[in-house]
């Protein structure tokens, strides 16, 4: 079977989503990329302040990508190449999007 190899930019509400539905799907091998190894759940905000430290509002996207065929590179992306189907990044420069 041929997979379809994907790189997400960016670890929020859209990228946490759209890997985790993606990788549900065999054909797919999905990798985020994101500059955080946390995902941000805004809704839990009000909590810095209310007293509560700003942690609590964090996730750990190892926590979120624990049991699903997700990969998780953390690394700050510089640009993209369309042309070349390569994202830059200081780890992920050859990343091949297919
Ligand atoms: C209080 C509040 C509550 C919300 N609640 C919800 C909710 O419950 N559900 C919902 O769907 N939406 C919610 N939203 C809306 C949601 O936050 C926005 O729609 C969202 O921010 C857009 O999502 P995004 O994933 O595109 O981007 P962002 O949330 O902006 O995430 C961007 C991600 O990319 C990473 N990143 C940025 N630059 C780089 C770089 N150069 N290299 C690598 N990584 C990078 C960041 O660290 C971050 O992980 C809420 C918004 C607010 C303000």
């Amino acid at each position: 079977m041929i997979k379809h190899k994907i790189i997400i930019a960016g670890a929020g509400f859209g990228g946490v989503r759209a890997a985790l539905k993606l990788a549900r799907n065999d054909s797919c091998e999905v990798t985020v990329v994101s500059d955080r190894d946390t995902f941000r759940y805004y809704p839990a905000l009000y909590a810095t302040a209310t007293g509560h430290t700003h942690e609590e509002s964090l996730i750990k996207l190892s926590e979120i990508f624990a049991g699903t065929n997700v990969t998780f590179v953390k690394d700050t992306l510089k640009g993209l190449e369309p042309g070349r189907k390569k994202l830059i990044g200081k780890k992920v420069r050859t990343a091949m999007i297919r």
